[in-house]
């Protein structure tokens, strides 16, 4: 069977690129109806989602939109370190302006919670979720993402931009960790 090893750890084929891009072209249909006529600020979750906000951003049609960047980081491993900090903060002025975050995965939901809540305060017009992937399972406080990818079960998964302890973020298609060879 096909797969990959990371750190002695072996991962099998879950998502391919091509399904991967067909759903973010779904997605991007949606925010460019959704934000017609507003100047979106798209902000981007560092490490994680670069992959998902490169191909997103550019598959949504609004001349008025922009993407900016921030860095989080909250997980060692593979599982949540439940300590979410703000590495890298945000530069923009985004009060009154609709505010999309793009993360790679909402798993517990703390670092997305945390984010949202810090945002808010800034006054934003809207402040709106954006995930590739989404373990409903896993949530341990309430996230309701506006735009999911895939729901998937609470497996721990690579590629497209999401890591083991930072490798594997280059692979095109999204692998599973194999609960049989591990
Ligand atoms: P949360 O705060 O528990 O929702 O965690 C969100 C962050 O944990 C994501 O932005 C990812 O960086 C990381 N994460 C959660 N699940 C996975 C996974 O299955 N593989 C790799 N990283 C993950
Ligand atoms: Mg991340």
């Amino acid at each position: 069977m096909k797969q990959v090893s990371y750190k002695g750890l072996n991962f099998v084929p879950y998502l391919d690129s091509a399904t991967i891009q067909a759903r973010i072209r779904e997605l991007a249909d949606r925010i460019t109806e959704d934000c017609r006529g507003k100047r979106p600020l798209f902000l981007c979750v560092l490490n994680g989602a670069f992959a998902f906000a490169s191909d997103l951003f550019r598959a949504v049609d609004l001349p008025d939109a922009e993407i900016s960047f921030i860095r989080l980081k909250s997980y060692e491993g593979t599982s949540s370190t439940g300590v979410v900090k703000e590495v890298i903060g945000l530069s923009e002025d985004i009060s009154g302006r609709t505010v999309i975050v793009i993360e790679d995965i909402v798993d517990t939901g703390k670092t997305i919670a945390n984010l949202v809540t810090d945002l808010k305060k800034q006054n934003p017009a809207d402040v709106k979720i954006a995930t590739l992937l989404f373990k409903p399972e896993s949530l341990k406080t309430e996230v309701n993402p506006d735009y999911v990818g895939f729901e998937i079960p609470t497996d721990f998964i690579i590629g497209y931009g999401l890591d083991l302890d930072g490798l594997a973020r280059n692979l095109p298609d999204i692998w599973v960790l194999n609960p049989e060879h591990n």
